[in-house]
């Protein structure tokens, strides 16, 4: 049995928010303990360039990005886990923190455990996922070189992923819904006006088809009612985000699935309980506004804290 530990700040997830907060309550000598999840550092980490973090005119890799955002909390004596939060109890404070048998004590804690891939639902694409089925073009694209593909979905990740597949692929089909896309208008414009990419408007994948490995999808149009298989080495599906919340359900109060906050602080229906990042935001899910409400979160914390005498 190993012993339990107190701790002024426990974050939990290592994404943007999660390290922006770690960053802050560091140097604000709060010493934080972050579990930095399963999927340590987010979905920062299944992206090619970004380009629209401010700093980096030349943009810069997603992993890079957050390889940096850790070394500078930790510069500020962060205590980094590579563990997952397994359990959490937020019925009294100081608040119960689990990762298996181990056991922190918290007086605040900050959740940022962020949104993971949506998937369509069908027994095939379970059957087939990391046999051609796939949810990160960054990750598994080099594996379909000179094959064609599909990509489920019409908003900036489906774009993003089919514009990326460009570079491995001889043909990405885009199957999409409805015959309007939901992406930016920039992404709309580079996509379609892509040679390789091609779209298949009101459109919904039926199954995955293939024995052991992907060999296409049955593609069904919503209008028209016709059906299709179309060959492909690989589907990647590219249809949204669930938010991380699995832990605090029945402790903490939701919207849409969210955790819900008291706007404009990080505060949610918990004393002493902050969150931050794409497990609150369904608007904007952006690397830097997860980053500043990590921050808002941190500043939060600590003035909770204050207020408390600590
Ligand atoms: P999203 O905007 O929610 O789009 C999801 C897409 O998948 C929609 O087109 C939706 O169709 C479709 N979809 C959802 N469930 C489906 C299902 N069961 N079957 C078939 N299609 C389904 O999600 P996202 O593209 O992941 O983007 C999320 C947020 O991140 C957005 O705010 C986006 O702007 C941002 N983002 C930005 C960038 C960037 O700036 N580079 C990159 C990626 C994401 P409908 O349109 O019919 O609803």
């Amino acid at each position: 049995m190993t012993s339990v530990q107190d701790r002024s700040v426990v974050i939990l997830g290592s994404g943007p928010a999660g390290l922006t907060a770690a960053l802050y309550a560091a140097r604000a000598n709060l010493i934080p303990l972050v579990l930095k999840g399963v999927d340590a550092g987010g979905q920062l980490m299944l992206t090619t360039e970004v380009e629209n973090f401010p700093g980096f005119p030349d943009a810069i890799l997603g992993p890079e990005l957050m390889e940096r955002m850790e070394k500078q909390a930790a510069r500020f004596e962060a205590e980094l886990l590579h563990q997952e939060a397994t359990r959490v109890d937020l019925s009294s404070r100081p608040f119960g923190v689990w990762s298996g048998d181990e056991e922190w004590r918290a007086k605040t804690l900050i959740i940022a455990t962020g949104a993971k891939a949506k998937m369509l639902g069908l027994e095939s694409e379970r059957r087939l996922l990391g046999h051609g089925v796939s949810t990160c073009a960054t990750c598994d694209g080099f594996f379909f070189r000179g094959q064609e593909l599909l990509v489920v979905g019409g908003g900036d990740s489906a774009l993003e992923e089919a514009l990326f597949l460009t570079r491995f692929a001889t043909k990405v089909t885009l199957v999409h819904r409805r015959g309007q896309l939901r992406a930016s208008k920039i992404m709309q414009d580079r996509a379609l006006a892509h040679p390789k990419i091609e779209v298949l408007w009101d459109s919904v994948v039926e199954e995955v088809l293939g024995d052991g490995q992907v060999a296409g999808a049955r593609i069904t149009n919503v209008k028209t009612s016709e059906t299709a298989d179309v060959a492909a080495g690989g589907v990647f599906v590219a249809i949204g985000h669930t938010p991380n919340t699995a832990l605090f359900e029945g402790q903490l109060e939701m919207q849409n699935g969210y955790i819900a906050v008291e706007e404009p602080s990080t505060r949610t229906s918990v004393e002493g309980v902050f969150a931050s990042g794409d497990v609150v935001d369904f608007v904007y899910r952006q690397a830097i506004t997860a980053a500043g409400m990590g921050c808002q979160a941190a500043i939060d914390a600590e003035r909770f804290l204050e207020a408390q005498g600590h």
